[in-house]
């Protein structure tokens, strides 16, 4: 799954009228950078495409993102209140396993998720610090079965016992997605108060038929969900479309799950239920809890998938952490890539002593086993054979990886240091200059936005006009008027 998903926005509103960067929305693709607005909403803005499209009288708004931004949207959206770290990497590697088993389920309505629960509640914000750190430290983990993509369920409250996927959608039944106790769970239990008339009322405009007489509970699952309800003369009917009536007449919090207990007095009917949510998969309460007991990500996932493997491909190779002098390293195939540790502190030690500049921190170094897996992590297209994220520099598999380290490490060294006023060639024009690539001939130097779009050949002959740029200072005015520049954002003429 190395594309990027398309994800709609504002699913559920209705949306007749909206700006894009100040003008009318119109059927277009806008390329970041954006910021649409629409009336009663925060505004959104993302650096990724955004697809508008006018259908009929409303308008649909769809953002292409990578798999990885996505995961850590559907983070902010599902993830309130109070989260551990490892419960937010074990839902972090859930989440993408959906994305992985579920992309283009609205493909017929030309994209491949909705932004509400019914596929995964999807927030357009970026930045939480912890979030973000989750989705790095699961890069591209997903959960497998058998060497087959499982699928990562996952619901507010299972109530203290999930359930079996066979029992909520019969086509999703496997192995790893059956009924088991949660000890973990810390069940919210609720009460729901139900007048009769109003029940009366939903069944009607559900087109349901339960009677006028007493409802008791007619069936349960083997994990105690009620699944069928029985009404006056013996009629029966399936416990979801009873609690889908009631959810889109009353509200979808006042039956919060199938785990309750039924009383009916005649004039109002009584439910004391557990849980939140259908229960099948991981139990985000229970993962919270388990997060402040001190349970890794992977002992969450093992306790709510039972016999499922979580990896970065089908064979399930788990990330590995190997920590240097200076870096840490991440690698799914250790010998192939411990040599890079070395490679990376040796480097680094040669730009600092080139530039008199100090790499801060304790940067980290992670290898993907796949080109594949790399664009799916980073977003980016498969001829960029690196990249930096945070203060972690990300690479593709087997030499081209070698080749970019002393550029990502020069673009880590200049980033940590660099005045924030500093344009961006200069910033990547100084990277192409410490790591010793070719520049291109003097000419005036490429505006910001140049470095957003384009193909891979445009692209490169942007840099190279930015490291021509920083050359020709550099032999105007000396090697120490570009630290001098880096530091106070002021360049010289
Ligand atoms: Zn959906
Ligand atoms: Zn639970």
């Amino acid at each position: 799954m190395g594309q990027p998903v398309t994800v709609r926005l504002f699913s559920q509103q209705p949306v007749t009228a909206a700006s894009v960067s100040g003008r009318p929305a119109g059927t277009r693709t806008y390329e970041p950078p954006w910021d649409l607005r629409i009336e009663g909403y925060e505004p959104v803005s993302l650096p990724f495409p955004l697809l508008v499209r006018q259908t009929g009288g409303s308008l649909q708004f769809v953002v292409k993102l990578p798999v990885e931004a996505y995961v850590e949207g559907v983070l902010a959206g599902e993830m309130g209140g109070e989260r551990g770290a490892a419960a937010l990497q074990a839902v972090a590697v859930a989440a993408r396993s959906y994305a992985g088993r579920f992309r283009g389920r609205h493909r017929d309505d030309g994209y491949d998720f909705c932004d509400t629960t019914h596929c995964q509640d999807y927030r357009a914000v970026r930045g939480a610090p912890d979030l973000a750190e989750a989705v790095e430290q699961t890069a591209s983990e997903r959960l497998w079965y058998q060497g087959q993509a499982a699928a990562g369920y996952y619901a507010q409250s299972c109530g203290g016992h999930t359930e079996a996927a066979a029992n909520v959608w019969p086509d999703q039944a496997a192995p790893y997605l059956r009924a088991r106790p949660d000890p973990h769970c810390p069940r919210l239990a609720w009460r729901a108060e139900i007048p009769r008339e109003k029940l009366d009322q939903a069944m009607r405009s559900a087109g349901l038929q339960l009677g006028s007489g007493p409802l008791s509970v007619a069936g349960r699952s083997p994990s105690g969900r009620v699944s069928r309800l029985r009404g006056s003369g013996g009629k029966v009917i399936a416990e979801s479309s009873f609690r889908f009536a009631i959810g889109r007449e009353l509200g979808w919090n006042l039956l919060r799950s199938a785990l309750y207990e039924l009383e009916d007095s005649g004039s109002v009917i009584v439910a004391r239920g557990q849980g939140a949510g259908h229960g099948v998969g991981l139990c985000q309460a229970g993962a919270a809890e388990m997060s402040r007991r001190g349970s890794s990500y992977r002992e969450i996932l093992a306790h709510y998938f039972p016999g499922a493997t979580v990896g970065v491909n089908a064979r399930g190779f788990p990330w590995q952490k190997f920590g240097g002098e200076r870096f840490d390293l991440y690698t799914t195939t250790p010998q192939r890539d411990q040599v890079l540790l070395e490679r990376a502190e040796r480097l680094a030690a040669a730009l600092e002593a080139k530039t008199g500049l100090r790499l801060k921190g304790r940067p980290a170094l992670r290898v993907y086993p796949t080109v594949a897996a790399f664009r799916d992590g980073t977003g980016e297209p498969g001829w960029v054979a690196a990249s930096v994220r945070g203060s972690t520099i990300r690479l593709q598999p087997g030499d081209t990886a070698a080749a970019a380290l002393r550029h990502e490490l020069a673009h880590l060294l200049v980033e940590s240091h660099a005045h924030p006023g500093l344009p961006l060639w200069f910033r990547e024009g100084y990277v192409l200059y410490l790591a010793g690539q070719r520049p291109g001939a003097i000419g005036p130097p490429p505006g910001d936005a140049a470095f957003r779009r384009g193909s891979a050949e445009e692209l490169r002959a942007v840099y190279r006009r930015a490291a021509g740029a920083v050359n020709a200072i550099a032999t105007r005015h000396g090697a120490a008027a570009l630290r001098q520049a880096l530091a106070t954002g002021k360049l010289p003429d």
